[in-house]
């Protein structure tokens, strides 16, 4: 019965990703969009995404996070923040789906914070660099 205890152990590191995010050590298959490091599974407030070890990305599943955001916003201590411009550089770069290989789709976020996120919509996949979750969680507004 515990065979997957080992794979499924949480990290102990000194690593932090947005919203005090954990790690695990099972490896998803697959590449993070940006530095190409192998993503492994994550769970942060009881949901499940794909984490990059390296840059700190965060991959979620687009119908899983659209509950995800409204929670954390709901339940966060962050003060709120006003959020930065958005940089217009960051709309310029591109990555492909860590599932399909296609290029992601990058825009503003629609709700509120100015993240700049990447989905692919054949997937349901949404991505977030380091930081960008934080954006959305602390930005002003109804919550
Ligand atoms: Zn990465
Ligand atoms: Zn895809």
């Amino acid at each position: 019965m515990n065979e997957n205890t080992e794979q499924t152990a949480i990290e102990s590191t000194d690593q932090q990703f947005d919203q005090g995010a954990v790690l695990t050590t099972r490896i998803l298959g697959v590449g993070c969009p940006r530095c190409h490091v192998e993503l492994r599974i994550g769970e942060v407030a009881g949901c499940e995404f794909a984490g990059c070890p390296q840059c700190r990305g965060m991959l979620f599943q687009q119908d899983a996070f659209g509950m995800l955001i409204n929670h954390l916003r709901a339940t966060t201590t962050m003060p709120p923040q006003v959020p930065t411009p958005i940089d217009l550089d960051e709309l310029m770069v591109r990555s492909t789906c860590p599932a399909c290989v296609l290029p992601l789709e990058t825009h503003a976020y629609g709700g509120p914070g100015n993240s700049v996120i990447d989905t692919c919509i054949r997937c349901g996949l949404v991505w977030f660099d380091e930081g960008e979750l934080d954006n959305l969680v602390r930005a002003p507004g109804k919550r």
